[in-house]
């Protein structure tokens, strides 16, 4: 492999790139020898190289070969020398049918083509995509220097983003989907469209070819994820941060292809047959079926043109470990010999059909001689075919017969554009390009060129590039802290009810954790903001606990609010009392187990007896003691049949009925404001803990809540806000308690 200058110095101004794709810029092939990678072809290797070799970097991506085999094969032979350095991203075969040929390749890609009935939805591949996902953004996380920017292409790797971002808060990110975003309501057919959005929102710039997918991106991003945007701006606002979303249609190295082009002799003028050609990826995007029968149409309707015109489809073989591309072979085979069956005639035949790769110089030979490319793909993200046949007619000659449903279409005006669903439609198209005179065939050809040698990839990558360090310098000044961000957006929505019922978790949202209950105490600040809240007309107060009811008013200390103990059990407060009478069936039971834990004998271990439920605290055992204790208790507690979930550093046990601190929210609004209460009171429920998972999803549409947590809980959360600490949360009840919100009605 013939690699750059071996010592270049790296230029100083622009910090080095990290450029994430599902493939290496190589293909790897494993053969008995070991495995053998050689350069890919494509235009975005070609344009990403000088770059990287400028600015210094990185290319993380799959060889392209299993684990299994590389490990076989003795390893990757990668390229070690220059600025650029290669980190493979392991694959297990397992790894390449579940997440490549599964999620990328059975679930996004047709959806995303609008091919809603070959999608698959499948949670273990799903799951498959998540894990292959965050290995990506580990290997890129770890091979980042401190201010690279990291550059995620595709489909395959949505969720590589979020995991990012994780890892390294404030790396610069950018993300390019090569391929259509759907629209919303095609879009949030995925079980999975939130999570996907989610990882692609916490990139810097979100890059896509055309305006129509990025609006689509954003609208799916208002509409499921209920983010602000703003169209004119290209902006969306993702948990404090602004996002920005702009279309940067991808180009082709123009001027290469005019050279290969260029080698190849002209069309002969005069008597001969007429080449249509028409070349793609074997894959059902392509339309290529529907152009066989537009061929065939031709022949048909036209019968003049019967010896006269030649078709040539060269077709690449493609992702042959997914099963619908056999079958698609094997249609398109059958098709191309029925019409050839039908037309042929001695030393003619309509259709020449090559299933094999062309290196880029015989393709480029191809696009010369051709005089009509027919790119007729039903949906596809840009189509480089259609640019490359353009940048190929060095004579300012040939006609290109172009699918509107075609990124490429967008800036390919002067195409003869075609709907590639329409079979006659297309045979149309074909005569029309056949018969087009010769000065409308080169006006529409010269003025094509211009816009393909205008905006090719060098271009393509400097512009993005540029317009990622400007997003990420208008994500740093606009950088809003997250109680801020919470704050905008509840504003509005808390400002279009009369109402505001707060619900607040007591430790670790009111107060902070402490090793004992008893020294979990409000600050004097958090104390005054509850009382200038519960002073506020029209906002309640509601304090939620898994304490025992006594136990959390003791620590409140303020008479006149509502208190839910006991994760639900018991509720009292002004005109409400509650003892949920399931509790008393399991007294002996709660009695038993107290006294089992007891006998367990760990040290700093305690029972807590609440009434109707109770906790066993392990946060003053010594900490390789504490796991096994949580554990031997979890286990006396299931053994008296009580229901157990785990705190931070504590387990507790319940009695087993349908009952939880979400219902208690719900049976507290009802109680105080009617069944009807969505429509008098906005209720926000303010939690930290497992258990307030419930009161997240009950309140799920119809309410708020905020998780209090420094980053993304591991297992995630139902609720729809993250605060970090109790200090942001005294804010916001500060905030609640001055009614600041009563003027964002909007
Ligand atoms: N191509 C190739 N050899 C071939 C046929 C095609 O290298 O025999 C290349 C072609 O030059 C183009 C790419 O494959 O750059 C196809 O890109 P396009 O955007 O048209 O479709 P995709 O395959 O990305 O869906």
């Amino acid at each position: 492999m013939t690699g750059p200058d071996p010592h270049p110095a790296p230029l100083p101004e622009s910090p080095p790139l990290v450029v994430v794709s599902n493939r290496l810029p190589f293909r790897a092939q494993a053969r008995l020898s070991g495995v053998i990678l050689t350069r890919s072809p494509g235009g975005l290797v070609a344009a990403l190289d000088p770059v990287l070799n400028r600015r210094g970097g990185v290319w993380v991506g799959w060889s392209g070969v299993a684990a299994e085999d590389v490990q076989r094969g003795g390893g990757l032979p990668l390229p070690t020398h220059g600025l650029v350095r290669y980190e493979p991203v392991p694959l297990s075969a397992h790894d390449v049918t579940m997440f490549y040929a599964g999620f990328a390749n059975r679930t996004l890609w047709p959806l995303f083509h609008y091919f809603v009935s070959r999608t698959r939805i499948d949670d273990a591949a799903w799951r498959a995509y998540e894990r292959v996902n965050e290995r990506f953004a580990r290997a890129a996380a770890h091979r980042r220097g401190p201010d690279s920017m990291v550059w995620v292409h595709d489909y395959q790797l949505l969720r590589v983003p979020h995991y990012l971002r994780r890892i390294a808060p404030q790396c610069p990110i950018a993300f390019f989907l090569h391929v259509p975003f759907p629209a919303a309501d095609v879009f949030r057919i995925l079980p999975w469209a939130r999570p996907l959005l989610r990882g692609m929102l916490a990139a810097d710039l979100v890059g896509f070819h055309v305006p129509s997918y990025a609006q689509h991106f954003c609208t799916c991003a208002e509409r499921l994820l209920g983010c602000e945007v703003n169209r004119a701006a290209g902006i969306v606002y993702f948990e404090g941060r602004e996002v920005t979303v702009e279309s940067h249609p991808i180009g082709i190295d123009a001027a290469l292809m005019e050279r290969l082009a260029a080698q190849h002799p002209a069309r002969a003028p005069g008597e001969r047959v007429a080449e249509i050609l028409g070349v793609d990826r074997l894959d059902y995007t392509k339309g290529i079926h529907e152009r066989l029968l537009a061929v065939e149409r031709l022949l048909e309707r036209y019968s003049g043109y019967r010896g006269k015109v030649a078709f040539t489809q060269v077709l690449v073989p493609s992702r042959e470990r997914v099963a619908e591309y056999t079958e698609l072979k094997r249609e398109l085979d059958e098709t191309v010999g029925r019409i050839n069956g039908r037309f042929s005639e001695r030393g003619w035949s309509p259709i020449r059909y090559l299933f094999r790769s062309l290196p880029p110089d015989e393709l480029a030979g191809l696009y010369r001689q051709s005089d009509v490319a027919l790119v007729t793909p039903l949906r596809d993200g840009m189509n480089l075919v259609a640019k490359e046949y353009v940048a190929a007619q060095v004579d300012d000659d040939g006609v290109l017969i172009l699918s509107e449903l075609a990124g490429a279409a967008d800036e390919l005006q002067e195409a003869v554009s075609v709907n590639p669903f329409d079979v006659e439609a297309v045979a149309t198209a074909l005569h029309r390009a056949l018969s087009m005179p010769v000065d409308e065939r080169r006006a529409r050809m010269s003025a094509l060129r211009e816009r393909v040698r205008g905006n090719d990839v060098h271009r393509w990558v400097g512009r993005f590039l540029e317009a990622a360090d400007r997003a990420v310098a208008r994500a740093r000044a606009a950088a809003v802290p997250p109680l801020e961000a919470v704050r905008r957006r509840l504003a509005p929505w808390l400002a279009e009810r009369p109402a505001v019922a707060l619900f607040l978790d007591y430790d670790g949202t009111l107060a902070p954790l402490a090793p004992k209950p008893a020294d979990a105490v409000l600050s004097d600040g958090m104390r005054e903001a509850l009382e200038q809240a519960a002073r506020t007309p029209n906002v309640d107060v509601v304090i939620v606990s898994g304490r025992g009811l006594a136990d959390v008013r003791a620590m409140v200390g303020m008479p006149n609010l509502v208190y839910v103990g006991n994760h639900g059990f018991e509720i009292e407060g002004p005109g409400i009392s509650l003892r949920h009478a399931g509790v008393d069936g399991y007294r002996a039971a709660l009695d038993a187990a107290a006294a089992d834990l007891d006998t367990l004998g760990v040290a700093g271990g305690w029972v807590e007896r609440k009434g109707a439920t109770l906790s066993y605290h392990v946060r003053e055992t010594p900490d390789p003691l504490r796991a096994g204790a949580l554990r031997r208790a979890e286990k006396i507690l299931r053994r008296r049949r009580l229901r157990v979930t785990r705190g931070k550093l504590i387990v507790e046990g319940r009695p087993p009925i349908d009952w939880h601190k979400g219902q208690a929210v719900l049976h507290v609004l009802v109680q105080r404001h009617g069944a009807g209460w969505p429509a008098k009171v906005r209720a926000l429920y303010v939690g930290d803990d497992d258990t307030d998972e419930d009161a997240f999803q009950s309140l799920w549409g119809i309410g708020r809540s905020i998780c209090v947590a420094p980053r993304m809980p591991e297992g995630g959360t139902a609720a729809d806000f993250l605060l970090p600490d109790p200090e942001a949360v005294l804010q916001l009840v500060r905030w609640i308690g001055a009614g600041a919100f009563a003027g964002a009605r909007v």
